[in-house]
């Protein structure tokens, strides 16, 4: 009998518990720690902000997953010991022949001056709510989306905020009253697209009269403003993609090395420890081109079934299967109803090569069945 302890229960965990339980017989233990009950993914958040459906609509319970076999904790994990596979958690300790860690990454607002204060985080759920009623009051003025660190989680979702707060305002008759704005600190709106994908985009937002600027890191958000090192913009509605770390438990347990992120193998998502695995947006992977994969569920979840075969494989005592090859889409919400499609083989040297398929209600839709298979094959009806 082996134990399988996973850290973390989002996109990446989930994958390799239900992954595992599907491969492995019965006899063997899967356990899946987070510290949350409840399940949602990060697309929910922008259609919650703009009155497309809820949180909770797209919310499940993580005990769910005892459908598959798989044991779930809520507990915090306070401390990771790599050596001996073991973690401490605020209730007791557990222990496993096989660990991967799928712990996220932690968005950071305490990081830039006046974030929390004046600026609404999105990428948070708790600052879901509080957006959405201020997008509510909304009459008139002007919004500005501002990226505040790199890397963060879902590279496009700050502009599909944009045009999907177009669309909303649209929809709210309120669009002529409302300015748009985006600012990034990238020196392109979307380097992992590369150039072309980026042009791409900034025909998009200047289409919809949206306003952007590139090459702006913010230094401190104020009262009606944000401030960078070269000028500044004033908005009556701030909404900031925060800067993004790995969870302190993670830093404090060395498995980032020198580093922010955890390095990993690009093809076997091992880390320098035996028989510990690190998947998802905890992990920092290198491209040919020097940018980092993007953090993305997909990616996350591509990785974690890879992880899943491998474990697999090795408590039967067979061999690996092929390597992750570093393949992803996302499709990028235009509006309410369409969305594009990026596609990427991210591993492609020199550089990543990524395909961009225009604007369609159909990508729309495929989104929308991205999240509803999912939740159905994860947690049941
Ligand atoms: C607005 C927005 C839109 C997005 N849209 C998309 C999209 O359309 N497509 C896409 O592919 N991706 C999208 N993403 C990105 C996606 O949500 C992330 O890349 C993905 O969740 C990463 O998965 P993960 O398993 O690595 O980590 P996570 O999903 O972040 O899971 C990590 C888990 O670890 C738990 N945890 C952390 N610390 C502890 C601790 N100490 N103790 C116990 N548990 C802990 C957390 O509670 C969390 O559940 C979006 C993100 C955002 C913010």
């Amino acid at each position: 009998m082996k134990r399988i302890l996973i850290l973390g229960g989002g996109f990446g965990g989930i994958t390799v518990a239900t992954e595992l339980a599907r491969l492995l017989d019965d006899e063997h233990e899967i356990t899946l720690v987070d510290r949350r009950e409840r399940f949602h993914m990060g697309l929910r958040k922008l259609w919650h902000a703009v009155g497309m459906g809820s949180l909770a609509e797209g919310s499940r319970s993580r005990a769910a997953l005892d459908r598959h076999g798989v044991r779930f904790l809520r507990r915090r994990i306070v401390s990771i010991d790599t050596a001996n596979r073991r973690v401490a958690t605020d209730e007791g300790s557990l222990e496993g022949d096989y660990l991967v860690v799928a712990l996220g990454a932690e968005s950071r607002p305490d990081l830039v001056a006046g974030l929390m204060e004046h600026a609404h985080n999105v990428w948070d759920a708790e600052g879901v709510p509080p957006l959405k009623a201020a997008l509510d009051d909304l009459e008139r003025g002007r919004i500005a989306i501002v990226i505040a660190g790199v890397p963060y989680p879902c590279p496009p979702a700050p502009y599909e905020c944009a045009m999907l707060l177009d669309d909303h305002l649209r929809q709210g008759g309120r669009r002529d009253s409302v300015e748009l704005s985006v600012a990034t600190l990238q020196p392109m709106l979307l380097p992992n697209a590369g150039k072309a994908g980026s042009a791409w985009l900034a025909e998009q937002l200047a289409a919809r009269g949206i306003a952007f600027r590139t090459g702006s890191k913010v230094e401190r958000f104020e009262p009606g403003r944000a401030v960078f090192a070269d000028g500044e913009m004033a908005a009556d509605l701030m909404i900031a993609v925060p800067p993004h770390r790995v969870p302190a438990v993670v830093e404090e347990s060395g498995l980032t090395g020198d580093g922010q992120w955890i390095p990993v193998d690009p093809e076997t998502l091992e880390t320098a420890h035996e028989k510990v695995f690190a998947i998802g947006d905890v992990t920092g992977i290198k491209l040919a081109n020097g940018l980092p994969l993007p953090k993305a569920g997909i990616m996350a979840e591509l990785e974690g079934q890879r992880v899943a075969a491998a474990i697999a494989a090795d408590v039967r005592g067979e061999t690996p299967p092929a390597g992750f090859d570093g393949q992803g889409f996302c499709f990028m919400e235009t509006s309410k109803t369409t969305a594009a499609l990026i596609q990427g083989e991210f591993f492609a040297e020199p550089e990543p090569r990524v395909v961009l398929a225009e604007s369609s209600a159909e990508n729309a839709e495929r989104k929308r069945d991205f999240e509803a298979e999912r939740l159905a094959r994860w947690f049941g009806a």
